[in-house]
């Protein structure tokens, strides 16, 4: 492997409130003669106002993404099936909504124009051919997911990403507005995505200053609008949309820690979802990221935000094997979080008693 990471990035990116407006003039361009743009919108949308801002042209169909469940294989497969069914060839895909729905939107984009299922590529560097053509535009802000080269899916076997320089967006729009409804544990939940993206990368052994820039940036922005600021404004939503850029471009060149490898055992089990996952394993990590920990439960106590105890209450050997299985397999997690000797840090008996505190 060449030894910096050479990565491929979003190739364009508009920023502003109202920039949405723009949409219809961004996509006239991408557009292919009697081949439809499919708007893969979160279902939070169904009925709102919003649906009457989408720049429908043509044949082009509205498609509301359920995200109940974070994006499974199966779902990609078959939205990508419905789609080649239906139309053949399509224009694009404009994810518009969290992490999920543009996760969903990256994913079915490759899955257009490459064999299989979606399952085979989760890896890295396994996709063979570009997809079609993809936006990503966030209605809730933390997880970086309109910047990474990444699309985070459950398959039969593992939870991972199809990582790939064919993975990134291809356009974003940034526009807080679109972020005015998100209930508010839900935006601190997604909002501490970011938070410990900051921590996981600065605290890191894979840190660098291209990373550093970054998460030191994002990592401001979190303290002022969760710890210095009384209530939570427009200009906080500006805020967040830019700090959960800045975050995902942090991780873009170092990696994850602790809370994101401990939290995918729980998802895998549990179903737990990323972002309260984070949050529930943060409570409890004062042994790794003392000050990152101690920090997080004083944005916690200023707003009130509600984080789940006790869920790993009464789970068998079994289940609890299973989650120190999925989170010991995430290597450089803990590699970027521990150092090369990891493994003789975090035992599997460490492991269980940090879940037995969840
Ligand atoms: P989400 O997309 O799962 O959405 C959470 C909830 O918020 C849903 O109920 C959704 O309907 C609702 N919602 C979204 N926008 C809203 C709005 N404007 N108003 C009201 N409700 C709204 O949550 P998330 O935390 O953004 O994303 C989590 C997902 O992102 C996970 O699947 C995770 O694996 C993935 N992820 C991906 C990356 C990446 O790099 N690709 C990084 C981190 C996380
Ligand atoms: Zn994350």
């Amino acid at each position: 492997m060449a030894q910096f990471r050479n990565f491929k990035m979003v190739s364009y990116v508009v920023y502003g409130r109202g920039s949405f407006n723009q949409l219809d003039e961004i996509l006239a361009p991408q557009r292919k003669a009697g081949a439809p743009m499919i708007f893969l919108i979160d279902h939070f949308f169904t009925g709102h106002a919003l649906l009457n801002r989408i720049p429908l042209r043509g044949n082009d169909k509205i498609i509301f993404a359920d995200v109940t469940h974070e994006p499974k294989t199966t779902y990609v497969d078959a939205l990508a099936r419905q789609l080649k069914e239906e139309f053949g060839t399509i224009s694009g895909i404009i994810g518009i909504g969290g992490g999920s729905a543009m996760d969903l939107a990256k994913a079915v984009a490759l899955m257009m124009n490459n064999p299989g299922s979606s399952a085979d590529y989760q890896g890295w560097d396994l996709v063979k051919y570009a997809g079609v053509y993809k936006a990503g535009i966030p209605t809730l802000s933390g997880t970086g997911a309109e910047v990474s080269r990444t699309t985070v899916l459950t398959g039969p076997t593992k939870k991972l990403g199809m990582n790939s320089d064919f993975t990134p967006f291809d356009q974003i729009v940034l526009d807080p507005e679109l972020c005015a409804d998100v209930p508010a544990n839900q935006r601190f939940y997604t909002g501490m995505d970011c938070y410990i993206h900051c921590i996981e990368s600065l605290q890191g052994t894979f840190l660098n200053e291209f990373s550093k820039s970054y998460g030191e940036k994002a990592l401001d922005i979190c303290r002022h609008i969760f710890l210095e600021k009384d209530v939570w404004d427009a200009e906080s939503d500006d805020k967040l949309m830019m700090a959960s850029y800045a975050g995902g471009m942090s991780i873009a060149y170092s990696q994850v820690g602790v809370a994101h490898a401990v939290s995918y055992g729980l998802s895998y089990l549990l179903g737990t979802k990323h972002g309260i996952g984070n949050c529930i394993v943060m409570n409890h990590l004062d042994e790794y990221y003392p000050e990152g920990a101690a920090e997080f439960k004083r944005m916690v106590e200023k707003g009130g935000y509600e984080i789940p105890t006790g869920i790993c209450n009464g789970l068998t050997d079994e289940q609890f094997n299973a989650m120190i299985n999925v989170s010991l397999g995430m290597k450089p997690l803990w590699e970027n979080a521990l150092g090369k000797n990891w493994e003789t840090i975090m035992t599997r008996e460490k492991l269980r008693a940090l879940y037995e505190k969840l």
